[in-house]
Order: structure tokens, then C-alpha cells, then sequence
């Protein structure tokens, strides 16, 4: 610990974000392999290469969000699963009890219609 490069004076620019900001963690540090940050970046429609003469730091921001995306994705992919098991569940269209999404019911479309004109 104690070797993390502070920001003083100016600050360093986010690879995510652009902006300009004191404290950030560089992608090559301990904290960022703790944080998994290269894996949740591999999540974006970037590239990120040691070499690539371009900011290797993330903002505090930016890391907090790559980490609700990185949630919202784990979650999307843990419901593809109950999806999967919902479809292997009926084979005669019924939704039988053991299956996760037993019960639930999607609102119908006049319903969703009226909530937007309120
Ligand atoms: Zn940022
Ligand atoms: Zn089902």
C-alpha cells in the first residue's frame, strides 16, 4: 500500500469521461484488478491497451457507473436464465408453480397506455 500515484495540482483526464478529475484510479493498479475494472471495461465499445498513448484512469464517477452496468448486466444475465428455464417449464403453454416467473404478469398494453397520458 502507499505506492498509488495521489493527484496534486491538476488532476488527470478519465479515459471514460474526459474530464478532469483529482482522484481516479489508473487501470494498472492493484485497486483497479480489485475493482475487475478491465473486465467491466471489456463490457464497452472501447479498447483499452497498455500502450495505447491514451489516459489509462478512471474517474470515481465513471467507476461507480461501470460498476451499475457491470450490476444491471449480471442481472440481465441471471434473468436469461429464469427466461430459459420459464421456456423449458412449458411445454403446453401453462406456467406450473415451480417455474421462477410462475404468477407474474406483464400489465396489459391498454393499461401501460392510460399510465402515460396521467
Ligand atoms: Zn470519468
Ligand atoms: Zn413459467
Amino acid at each position: 500500500m502507499g505506492s498509488t500515484a495521489k493527484a496534486t495540482v491538476t488532476g488527470f483526464i478519465c479515459r471514460l469521461c474526459s474530464e478532469q478529475k483529482k482522484v481516479v484510479t489508473h487501470l494498472y493498479t492493484n485497486r483497479a484488478k480489485k475493482l475487475r475494472l478491465m473486465e467491466k471495461i471489456k463490457l464497452l465499445p472501447i479498447s483499452v491497451d497498455k500502450y495505447d498513448n491514451l489516459p489509462k484512469s478512471i474517474c470515481d464517477q465513471c467507476v461507480s457507473r461501470l460498476e451499475a452496468q457491470y450490476d444491471l448486466l449480471q442481472k440481465i444475465r441471471r434473468s436469461n436464465t429464469i427466461h430459459h428455464s420459464h421456456r423449458q417449464y412449458h411445454s403446453n403453454g401453462r406456467c406450473p408453480i415451480e417455474c421462477p416467473l410462475h404468477g407474474l404478469d406483464d400489465p396489459p398494453l391498454s393499461e401501460v397506455d392510460a399510465e402515460e397520458s396521467e
